[in-house]
């Protein structure tokens, strides 16, 4: 009997992304927490910043004109630090200025302190030429009024939530936290904590997904819900149920090889819709996805999710299930491909793709292979990269040693030298 054919990452992911419909609710939230936060609305500046030209040096205010040779004489009649706002200027005069500080009416230019010679209290000597607008930071040269200075769909970053600041927001519009429920699958597992590593029994494994997932859901800006391990057919069925009135994603690990004894399965395909995917891509070949119905009837597809009034959730669309493989590097790498995407997409971000750059690989990869392949990889000093030595599924030493992966094609080779696609891992995780 042939196999069915597996699916490339590139058929894949747009089936994902097409059901990922925005989550439509929208939460106003301090500027000061919106860091990650994906913004339902665009900013625009209602001012201009700076919002007057100020100077950006310790010294004058002058004319230009008046210091058209060197060595010019100037009478200072004021003095102008930041926060505070001079009179106008008139020939042959000077202001002491601060960086800063408004520009008066009048001045045209900045000299710098280093440049003058206080002669006494009142005049200053300006001992170089000063060329007109010298030293002066424009009005709006940073952003004009009416500038849309970020977008609905950015995901804020620090230097996002100072933009925001600086043209007065307290306050952020920002889709809702997606919630996702988390489930590990399989009998081996043991929770670090419940036995000490030399009382574990033969057999047992210590449950790592769960701690990567849930840090990496965390990063992604859920809100996780850790259901730890399903064990009988009847629970699993009615913790998947109930799972599914109060989230968004239900993300399980283990479980999806094909023949696996496990629950989540069949009660996923009692409960809504499963589709077993096998995957052109290694690590991580099976991946699973589908939906369980929520509360109220409907489809994944279906535009509304849900709405909140006055804060209650009064409606509950299907919630998403997707289903990782239980080694480690292969649900590591699956999340980042797969799940990470999905997640941004809810939350309304655009572009989800995650950057790729060049770079020269400093190993052989001499064994070509059917499925993309994402080979962990580290910079080196001289600046190109190394392989881990052990690039099987179960090595997560791989991820910890690594900065980041190759995404090495199908039927590819790698030379020593030659130029490869590069992915980040503190880009892809951030
Ligand atoms: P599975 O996908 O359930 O067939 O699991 C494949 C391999 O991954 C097996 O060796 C499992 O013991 C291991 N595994 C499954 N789940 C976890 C987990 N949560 N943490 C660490 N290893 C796991
Ligand atoms: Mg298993």
């Amino acid at each position: 009997m042939s196999r069915p054919p597996l699916l490339t990452l590139d058929e894949a992911l747009p089936k994902l992304l097409a059901s990922a419909q925005v989550l439509p609710q929208i939460e106003s939230v301090s500027t000061f927490d919106a860091d990650g936060r994906v913004l339902a609305q665009d900013v625009v500046s209602a001012l201009q910043v700076p919002p007057q030209d100020n100077s950006s040096m310790d010294g004058y205010a002058v004319r230009s004109a008046d210091c058209a040779q060197a060595n010019a004489v100037l009478k200072v009649t004021q003095r102008i630090p930041a926060g505070t706002y001079g009179t106008t200027l008139h020939p042959g005069e000077a202001a002491r200025i601060f960086t800063g500080a408004p520009i008066p009416d009048g001045a045209d230019a900045v000299v710098m302190q280093e440049d003058c010679e206080a002669l006494d209290d009142s005049q200053v000597s300006v001992k170089s030429t000063v060329s007109m607008g010298q030293w002066i930071r424009r009005s709006g040269e940073d952003v004009m009024r009416g500038a849309k200075v970020l977008q609905k769909g950015d995901r804020l970053t620090p230097a996002a939530l100072g933009m925001a600041a600086s043209v007065g927001l307290a306050q952020l519009e920002v889709v809702r936290r997606p919630r996702v429920a988390l489930f590990s699958t399989g009998d081996e597992l043991v929770m670090p904590g419940d036995i000490s590593p030399d009382k574990m029994p033969a057999g047992a494994i210590y449950n790592s997904n769960r701690f990567f997932l849930r840090a990496m859901l965390q990063r992604l800006g859920c809100e996780v819900t850790d259901l730890g391990i399903p064990d009988q057919r009847e629970a699993t069925v009615d913790a998947l149920q109930s799972a599914a009135q109060q989230h968004d994603l239900i993300l399980t690990s283990g479980g999806v090889s094909v023949g696996e004894e496990d629950h989540i399965k069949p009660a996923v395909e009692r409960l809504g819709s499963l589709n077993l995917w096998q995957l052109a891509i290694k690590p991580g070949k099976p991946f699973a996805y589908g939906y369980i119905q929520g509360s109220v009837q409907g489809s994944v597809q279906g535009s509304v999710q849900g709405s909140i009034q006055g804060g209650i959730q009064t409606a509950h669309a299907p919630c998403h299930f997707m289903g990782l493989p239980g080694n480690p590097v292969s649900s590591f790498v699956t999340f980042l491909l797969l799940v990470r995407p999905f997640l941004l997409a809810l939350q309304g971000v655009k572009n989800t793709d995650i950057q790729r750059s060049q770079r020269v690989a400093h190993f052989d990869w001499p064994r070509a292979d059917k499925r993309r392949e994402f080979l962990r990889v580290k910079h080196n000093a001289q600046g190109g990269l190394d392989l881990f030595p052990n690039q099987s599924s179960g090595v997560l030493t791989s991820a910890v040693w690594g900065d980041g992966v190759v995404d090495n094609p199908a039927d590819q080779t790698i030379q020593k030298g030659d130029t490869v696609q590069f992915i980040s891992f503190a880009e892809w995780m951030a």
